[in-house]
């Protein structure tokens, strides 16, 4: 069979293109949704039980639709949850929220295009020229599509060691991907816990293993030992204030124009949230040297001031370091051994230079998400060695236009090949989040759209 679109990915951007596709297209069309996670649409963010597992970013900006603001929090409403639309909803809620959406869009008394999910793994990509592009599926299927939006997300990061710097009778100890929650039950009550990385995926383990019953230390280590800052309570709340950008597009300007706001008493947070709607066409303005600048030495400064955890996580999270439970570490971590409890973490100071070390029972790799998104992913590895794909020129997924189509080895875009999330960030570099990622899912479907009808 032949689809007019087939969506790759089983996360938040599989589940935005597949619904404004289904908005878009007339009952003939044919959709195919390939996807090996469960809970389709969940991804890794949404799947979640944990109700300590908040979202980051206000209810109020977390509809599925652009041009429905109120969408998700009406939801929440008619769901009987108690969050307004300054409030930060579970995670787990949210992923309820958008299957519920398309469960609703697929049941609705105006008959939608047809959709089959087929639940597996895209593993190789052809091109074909009469019939689009062809897929080989790890249940040995083939599926064969004119229009295609990749949706794969970016994968865990590796841990920050050579190999030969870890003893392999630790490596049972070690805890790669903490996305797979099954680790949390191995843990016992009163074991060490190294955390490697001290961003969002750190408070999130943290507070997942306080909840599984989890009462013994957290030592977390990271190069700079930097913590995501908190979003205020609602009525502290700075609105957004808009960026005094000038001309100059070199980083150092940037921020020095910044800092002068911030003296002159702007809040800061108030000016991150009034630099969001112009952040991607900032990005696309600077050279690639003042891109490849702010990734070296601002990049984790950035994360901790624009990826603010909710104010109750925050103060769960401050209370356990003020009672000592969880210590942060600022250093380079050197290696990881057999030791007389456990493993032996040994790390060289940020500050000093000097070598430390601490024991742990659990070491575990928070240390984000894989940013070079073609090596994380059999299927683009094999769709960049026939040049179907490029990389991006920094490493920050693929190259794409600014329409989301994918460049090919060639730079040239291929037709009806898109992508949509993470992947794209070269080119937009503010794509992770839901309030970027579902206007690039409806701009993306319209193109489709425009396309089958043409
Ligand atoms: C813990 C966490 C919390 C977050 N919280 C927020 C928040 O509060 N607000 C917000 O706006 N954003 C948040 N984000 C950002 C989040 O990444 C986006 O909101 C969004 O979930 C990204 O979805 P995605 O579909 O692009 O990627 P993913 O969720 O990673 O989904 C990609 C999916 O594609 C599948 N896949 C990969 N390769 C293949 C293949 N070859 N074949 C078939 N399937 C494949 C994967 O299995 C995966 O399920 C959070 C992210 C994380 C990790």
């Amino acid at each position: 069979m032949l689809y007019d679109v087939a969506v790759v990915g089983s996360g938040f951007s599989a589940i935005a293109v597949t619904i404004n596709l289904l908005r878009l297209l007339p009952p003939s069309t044919l959709i195919a949704v390939v996807g090996d996670a469960p809970g389709f649409g969940r991804g890794t963010a949404y799947r979640t039980e944990f109700y300590m597992h908040r979202l980051n970013v206000p209810a109020g900006r977390m509809s599925l639709f652009p041009d429905k603001p109120d969408d998700f929090v009406e939801w929440l409403a008619e769901h009987m949850r108690q969050v307004s639309a300054d409030g930060f909803a579970s995670r787990g809620d949210y992923g309820l929220y958008l299957r519920d959406r398309l469960a609703s869009l697929l049941r609705g008394d105006e008959r939608p295009a047809r959709v089959d999910f087929v639940k597996a793994k895209a593993t190789d990509c052809v091109h074909c020229s009469e019939a689009g592009l062809v897929f080989h599926l790890d249940n040995g299927a083939e599926l064969r599509a004119r229009n295609v939006v990749l949706c794969l997300g970016i994968g865990n990061a590796d841990l920050p060691l050579a190999a030969g710097k870890i003893d392999t009778c630790v490596e049972s100890r070690i805890v790669r991907n903490p996305w797979r929650l099954s680790w949390l039950s191995k843990v016992g009550p009163s074991d060490t816990v190294c955390i490697l990385g001290s961003g969002l995926t750190m408070i999130d383990q943290v507070l997942a293993l306080r909840v599984h019953g989890h009462r013994g230390r957290f030592r977390v280590l990271s190069r700079r030992g930097l913590l995501p800052h908190a979003h205020p309570p609602a009525d502290r709340r700075a609105p957004a204030i808009e960026p005094e950008l000038g001309c100059s597009r070199e980083i150092s300007a940037l921020l020095a124009g910044f800092r002068r706001q911030v003296r002159k008493g702007a809040d800061w947070r108030g000016l991150m949230d009034g630099l969001r709607p112009v952040t991607q066409k900032l990005w696309q303005e600077l050279a690639k040297e003042q891109r490849a600048r702010f990734l070296r030495h601002g990049l984790a400064w950035w994360n901790v001031h624009r990826h603010r955890i909710a104010p109750q996580i925050s103060a769960r999270f401050e209370a356990l370091r003020r009672d000592g439970i969880v210590t942060v570490h600022a250093g380079f971590l050197e290696t990881i051994e057999e030791g007389p409890r456990g493993a032996l973490v040994t790390y060289r100071e940020r500050q000093s230079h000097r070598p430390r070390s601490f024991n742990a029972d659990w070491i575990v790799n928070c240390t984000g998400m894989e940013r070079a998104g073609v090596a994380h992913s059999p299927l683009l590895r094999e769709m960049q060695r026939q040049g179907l794909i490029s990389p991006d020129v920094l490493g920050l997924g693929l190259s794409v236009d600014k329409g989301s189509r994918v460049l090919d080895l060639n730079k040239e875009p291929q037709p009806g090949l898109y992508t949509v999330g993470a992947l794209t960030a070269g080119q937009f570099w503010e794509i992770t989040a839901v309030p970027d990622i579902r206007v690039q899912a409806q701009n993306v479907a319209s193109a489709i759209a425009s396309t089958l009808r043409a």
